[in-house]
C-alpha cells in the first residue's frame, strides 16, 4: 500500500504499476474537498516512489466519478473572488502534478465520468472506457464552466469545434461516441475493462505506445491556424449566442475563453479559464442554476422518502378522456403503470387514444422506443365507457369537465365502486379539495393531483393535501406522480392551490397595466426578452384560455376578495365577452393559425386594440423596469404569502414549483432566489412604489421582517 486516503487508495499491483483506486464512503465517488484532498497527498506519495512505471486510475463503484460535489457549490459560490481563484488554482496544482508524472497514465472508466471527474480522466495520458461510461462536462448547464481544465485539455485532446459543442452544451458523451471523438482511445466488455487498460498501460510503458507525444499534446497550444481558429470561433460564438441566449452568460464565457487561451501552453491557458470560471461563478446565474439543481435532488429526495413509505401504485384509473385525463392516461401507461381510461362519450375515447398513439409515434420516430414497446404501451391503456375494471385501481385521477357538482357526483360514484384501499384523486384546478372531499365517505383516500398541460411536458405535479387527507394517502400520490416521472410537490389546500394562487395576481398586475394604458404586446416582449418569461402574459392567457382564465380569476377573486375582487372591468373580461378564447379558437390577444410544420403562429391582431379601448384610460408608456415591477411584485408578495400561511412548506419547493409548473426563467432560480439576489430591502422598496394601486401591491409582513433583519431566504 502506498497510500491509504478516507476515499482514495494506492497500491502496487505489479511491475512498478500503481493503482489509484477511488472508493469514498457511500454509493458514488464524487470530487468533494475530501477527495482532492487525498488525491493530492496520493499523488505526492506517487512521487516519492523509485520504482514507479505507470499509473492506472480505477473505481470501486459502478461509476467512476460522478462530478464535483455540488452541494458545496453553495458555500464556495459566496466567498470573495480571489478566495475562489485559489481554490481552483490548488485543484489544478493536483491535475497538472497528476498530467505531469514522469510515468505513462491511463483512466479505466466505468458509468460516469463527468464534470470534476471528466476533467480527472483528461489529466491522464490514456483513457478506456467500458460500454457504460457516459463522459462529459455538463458545468455550463449551472452557469459555470469547467474550472479544473476541462476547458484547457478538452479541445487540445478532440479539437476545438468538438469540444466547443460538448462544454457550450454541457453534454455528454457515451461510450461509441465518446471513442469516435478520441476521448477515450478504446471502448470493452466491463469485466475486460481493467485488463484491457493495464494492457494498454503496459504497452506504453514498453514503449510501444507513445504516450508522452499525447502529453505533450494537451499542455501545447491549440493546433489550428489563424484561418482555421477564426472560422471556428466566429461558427461557435454565433451559434452558442443564439442558443443560450443573453440570459445564460456561461456557454458564451466558455467559447470565449477556449479562444482566448487557444495560442497558450496548459498553465497559461488555465488562467483564462480560472478567471472565466470565477467570473461565472460570481454573478447571479450561477447560484440560481446552482440552486435549482439542488432544489431538484431535494424533491426527488422527498419523492423516494414517499415511495418508501407509501404503497406502489401497479394500476390506475383516469376519469375523463379531455385534454388533462387522455394526457395523464399516456403517462401513466408509458412509466409502466397500466390505467383504465373511462369517459361517457365515446369520441372522448377515441380523442384520448388518438393523442396517446401519436405522442408515441413520435417516440418511434426518434427512436426512443420500439414498435414491440409501443404496442404494448398503447395496450395498457384500456378506453371504457363503463367502471368494469376500476375496482383494481390503486390511484384513481378523475379529470371530468370542471364543474363542482359533476366532479361531487363522480368521485361519490366510483368511491362506491371501489376498495377501501383505493385513493382518489381530483385533477381539478380551481376547486377547493376540501369542498370535494364533502361528497366521499373516505376522505382520508382523497388529495389532489394537479398536472399542468401538456402532461406529457410539463415536469410539476401538484399534490393538494385536504384537512382529511391521511400522510399516507399523499406519500402513495407522490410516490405514484414520481413513478410517472414526474416532479410532485405537496401543498395545502386554498383557492388557486399554490400555482394559480400565484398565477391570477400577476395577471392582476398586468390587467392593472392595461387599463392604465400600457401596451400588451409591450408588456409581452418585456416579460419574455427582458424578464425572461417562456411567453408574456397576454401570450400566456391566449394559451390557458381566456374563458377559464376567466373563470379562475372569478374563482381567486372569491377566495381572496381583499386582494383579487375588482371593481373594473378588465382586459380578461373583454375578451371573454368577446368570445375571443384564445389559442383555442385561433383569437384572442392574438390571432393564431398554422404554420407549414403544423404549428400554431402567433400574429398581432390590429382588431383588439380597439376592443380594449373602453377599459383603457388612455395610452401610456412605461418603462421596462415598472412593467416588471407592475407584474411581478404581486406574484412574488403571493408566493411569500403561501409560504408564510403554510401553502407551502420551504422556499425550495416553492421555487421549484414555479420553475416547473410556470416556467419560471431557471436563470434566476424562482422567486425566493430572485429576491435574494436582488435584496429584500430594494424589493420591499420597489415594492412600496406601487401600493396605491391595490392590496395584491402590499408587501407581507414576514418579507418585511426579514427585510428589516438583513436576511435572506436561502443560507
Ligand atoms: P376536457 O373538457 O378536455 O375533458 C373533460 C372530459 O371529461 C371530457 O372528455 C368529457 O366527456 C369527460 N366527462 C364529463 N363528464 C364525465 C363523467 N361523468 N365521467 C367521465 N368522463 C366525463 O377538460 P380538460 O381540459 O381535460 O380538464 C379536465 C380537468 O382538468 C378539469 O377539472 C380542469 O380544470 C383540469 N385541468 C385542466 C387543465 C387544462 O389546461 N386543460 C390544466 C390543469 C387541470
Amino acid at each position: 500500500m502506498i497510500y491509504q486516503g478516507e476515499t482514495l487508495s494506492v497500491s502496487y499491483l505489479e511491475d512498478g504499476i500503481a493503482e489509484i483506486n477511488f472508493n469514498a464512503p457511500g454509493s458514488v465517488n464524487k470530487l468533494d474537498r475530501k477527495t482532492l484532498e487525498n488525491l493530492s497527498e496520493a499523488i505526492n506519495a506517487l512521487y516519492q516512489q523509485n520504482e514507479l512505471k505507470g499509473v492506472i486510475l480505477t473505481s470501486g463503484k459502478s461509476a467512476f466519478i460522478v462530478g464535483a460535489d455540488v452541494t458545496e457549490f453553495p458555500d464556495i459560490m459566496t466567498q470573495d473572488a480571489d478566495v475562489l481563484s485559489s481554490w481552483l488554482a490548488e485543484a489544478n496544482v493536483i491535475f497538472n502534478r497528476l498530467e505531469d508524472i514522469p510515468v505513462p497514465t491511463i483512466a479505466a472508466i466505468t458509468g460516469f465520468a463527468l464534470g470534476g471527474g471528466c476533467e480527472c480522466v483528461l489529466a491522464t495520458d490514456m483513457r478506456v472506457a467500458d460500454n457504460t461510461a457516459l463522459v462529459g462536462l455538463p458545468e455550463t448547464k449551472l452557469g459555470i464552466m469547467p474550472g479544473w481544465g476541462g476547458s484547457v485539455r478538452l479541445p487540445r485532446l478532440i479539437g476545438a469545434d468538438p469540444a466547443m459543442d460538448i462544454i457550450a452544451g454541457g453534454k455528454a458523451k457515451k461510450a461509441d461516441e465518446a471513442l469516435k471523438l478520441g476521448i477515450v482511445d478504446a471502448v470493452v466488455a466491463p469485466e475486460t475493462l481493467r485488463d484491457a487498460a493495464l494492457t494498454m498501460l503496459k504497452d506504453a510503458i514498453a514503449g510501444k505506445l507513445e504516450w508522452r507525444a499525447r502529453r505533450e499534446q494537451k499542455k501545447a497550444p491549440l493546433k489550428l491556424n489563424k484561418i482555421e481558429a477564426t472560422m471556428s470561433f466566429t461558427m461557435a460564438k454565433g451559434m452558442v449566442m443564439q442558443v443560450a441566449g443573453p440570459h445564460y452568460p456561461a456557454p458564451i464565457t466558455a467559447v470565449k475563453c477556449i479562444e482566448k487561451a487557444a495560442g497558450m501552453s496548459r498553465d497559461e491557458a488555465l488562467q483564462v479559464e480560472n478567471k472565466g470560471f470565477v467570473a461565472l461563478a460570481k454573478s447571479d446565474v450561477a447560484p440560481a442554476l446552482v440552486g435549482i439543481f439542488l432544489n431538484d435532488q431535494y424533491i426527488k429526495g422527498k419523492a423516494k422518502q414517499a415511495a418508501k413509505e407509501g404503497k406502489d401504485t401497479q394500476r390506475a384509473a383516469v376519469l375523463g378522456a379531455g385534454i388533462m385525463g387522455g394526457g395523464i392516461a399516456y403517462q401513466s401507461a408509458l412509466k409502466g403503470v397500466p390505467v383504465v381510461m373511462k369517459d361517457i362519450a365515446q369520441p372522448s375515447l377515441d380523442l384520448g387514444m388518438n393523442e396517446a398513439s401519436k405522442l408515441l409515434n413520435k417516440q418511434l420516430e426518434r427512436g426512443k422506443l420500439n414498435g414491440l414497446k409501443m404496442a404494448k404501451i398503447l395496450a395498457s391503456i384500456q378506453p371504457t365507457l363503463h367502471y368494469a375494471g376500476i375496482e383494481e385501481a390503486d390511484v384513481i385521477v378523475e379529470a371530468v369537465v370542471e364543474n363542482p357538482k359533476v366532479k361531487a357526483a363522480v368521485l361519490a360514484e366510483v368511491e362506491e365502486r371501489v376498495g377501501d384501499d383505493t385513493v382518489i384523486t381530483s385533477n381539478t384546478s380551481t376547486i377547493p379539495i376540501n369542498l370535494l372531499a364533502k361528497s366521499l365517505k373516505r376522505p382520508e383516500k382523497f388529495c389532489g393531483m394537479h398536472f399542468f398541460n401538456p402532461v406529457h411536458r410539463m415536469p410539476l405535479v401538484e399534490i393538494i393535501r385536504g384537512e382529511h387527507t391521511s400522510e399516507e394517502t399523499i406519500s402513495r400520490v407522490v410516490a405514484y406522480a414520481a413513478k410517472m416521472g414526474k416532479s410532485p410537490i405537496v401543498v395545502n389546500d386554498c383557492p388557486g392551490f399554490f400555482v394559480n394562487r400565484v398565477l391570477f395576481p400577476y395577471f392582476a398586475g398586468f390587467s392593472l397595466l392595461l387599463r392604465d394604458g400600457a401596451d400588451f404586446t409591450k408588456v409581452d416582449k418585456v416579460m419574455e426578452k427582458k424578464f425572461g418569461w417562456p411567453m408574456g402574459p397576454a401570450y400566456l392567457l391566449d394559451v390557458v384560455g381566456i374563458d377559464t382564465a376567466h373563470h379562475a380569476q372569478a374563482v381567486m377573486a372569491e377566495g381572496f376578495p381583499e386582494r383579487m375582487g375588482k371593481d373594473y372591468k378588465d382586459a380578461v373580461d373583454v375578451m371573454f365577452e368577446s368570445q375571443r378564447l384564445g389559442q383555442k379558437n385561433s383569437k384572442g390577444f392574438y390571432t393564431y393559425s398554422v404554420d407549414r410544420k403544423g404549428k400554431p403562429k402567433k400574429d398581432l391582431a390590429p382588431e383588439v386594440a380597439e376592443l380594449l379601448a373602453p377599459v383603457v384610460s388612455r395610452a401610456a408608456d412605461f418603462s421596462d423596469e415598472d412593467i416588471i415591477a407592475r407584474t411581478m411584485v404581486p406574484m412574488i408578495n403571493e408566493v411569500v404569502r403561501c409560504l408564510e400561511e403554510g401553502i407551502i412548506a420551504t422556499p425550495a419547493e416553492a421555487d421549484m414549483a414555479l420553475v416547473y409548473g410556470l416556467g419560471f426563467p431557471p436563470f434566476r432560480g424562482g422567486v425566493f432566489r430572485y429576491l435574494d439576489s436582488i435584496g429584500l430591502a430594494n424589493y420591499v422598496a420597489m415594492a412600496e412604489k406601487f401600493a396605491h394601486l391595490g392590496a395584491v401591491y402590499e408587501v407581507p409582513a414576514g418579507l418585511r421582517d426579514k427585510a428589516a433583519k438583513g436576511e435572506s431566504y436561502y443560507n
